[in-house]
């Protein structure tokens, strides 16, 4: 018998992407060239965009339907970090020839159940071949009422600094392969690896801060680093209480063993939770996610991790990503 032919562009796009555009009407089936898509009156648009590259931002044996949500998710963290609501989505993939059927089946699986969570669809999108890596690229188009989006350069000396869920536990979930957390248990080495691969984007708790945050944004290159965007923007200086900063009990249980962790933790990237500055009080819970206070701005620049007493600490390598 012979082998059924490989599926044309077309085909494969109308078999995988079309499904997805089953919530979006300005996506138009996919069938015009361009989709339409209609912020509500007195609101802007809110976009943001982020590119994968095997390899590079994911590892070749990281599952398809992951990598999927991930890229979904990581651009929706970056709606809600400015206070906005989520539309809909486009989306380029570059694919090998080695990525058939099953590839793209599964991608799109990933695509649906978090479309399904997060009340997003697919407006549109381009599929190519490449003799590259995998490299995928998503823009996401978010809404917030005109003039209310929440940007970085609004923190002001007297502000205290919040942040959502728990920190490092993505960074620590990226040393979970190499070994370096053996000593942990297995329910916390997955725990870990798994806020790595599936970051859980604030979509609700974004929104709930228009009015409330000064400055915000979304942690992804690391609690201090991405605290210094703030700073730097705003014109101002942070300290943190490290004793402060909320840790998973997986998390905790790795500082405990290994205190060079901490670097990793307030270091590292691929939280996705959001950080925050505010003058008025905030509620401990958000849409159901803890806010913690884990410091204040204050004159100056820079931005300063201190211990129980008071003293300065020291935090290597700020700001790392990938691996
Ligand atoms: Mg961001």
């Amino acid at each position: 018998m012979p082998e059924p032919a490989p599926l044309g562009e077309f085909d494969r796009i109308r078999r995988h992407f079309r499904p997805l555009t089953a919530n979006s009407p300005g996506a138009l089936d996919l069938t015009d060239d361009a989709a339409l898509l209609a912020p509500s009156a007195g609101h802007e648009l809110v976009v943001t965009v982020d590119a994968l590259v095997e390899s590079v931002h994911f590892r070749p044996e990281d599952p398809p339907d992951l990598v999927a949500r991930k890229m979904l998710r990581v651009n929706l963290s970056d709606l809600a970090a400015m206070g906005a609501r989520p539309l809909g989505y486009v989306m380029t993939t570059a694919l090998p020839l080695r990525c058939g059927e099953d590839w793209l089946a599964a991608f799109a699986a990933g695509l649906a159940t978090d479309q399904a969570e997060f009340a997003v669809g697919l407006l549109g999108g381009d599929s190519v071949a490449t003799p590259g890596p995998i490299t995928l690229s998503l823009t996401a188009f978010g809404e917030v009422p005109a003039g209310a989006a929440i940007r970085r350069n609004g923190a002001r000396a007297g502000d205290t600094v919040f942040v959502t869920g728990t920190i490092g536990d993505g960074a620590l979930g990226l040393l979970a392969p190499t070994g370096r957390l053996d000593f942990l248990d297995e329910e916390h080495r997955r725990f870990l690896a798994d806020r790595y691969l599936l970051p859980r984007p604030r979509c609700a708790v974004g929104p709930a801060l228009r009015g409330i945050a000064h400055a915000m944004l979304d942690v992804s290159d690391g609690l201090l680093g991405d605290l210094g965007h703030i700073t730097e923007g705003s014109g101002a200086a942070a300290e943190i209480d490290r004793d402060r900063v909320p840790l998973s009990p997986a998390a905790g249980a790795a500082v405990a063993h290994d205190p060079a962790l901490w670097d990793v933790v307030l270091g590292g990237g691929d939280d996705y939770e959001l950080l925050f500055t505010a003058s008025g009080p905030v509620p401990p819970m958000i849409a159901g996610v803890p806010v913690t206070s884990i410091g204040r701005v204050v004159a100056g620049s820079g931005v300063r991790v201190l211990d129980g007493s008071g003293r300065s600490l020291t935090v290597a390598a700020s700001g790392y990503r990938h691996f």
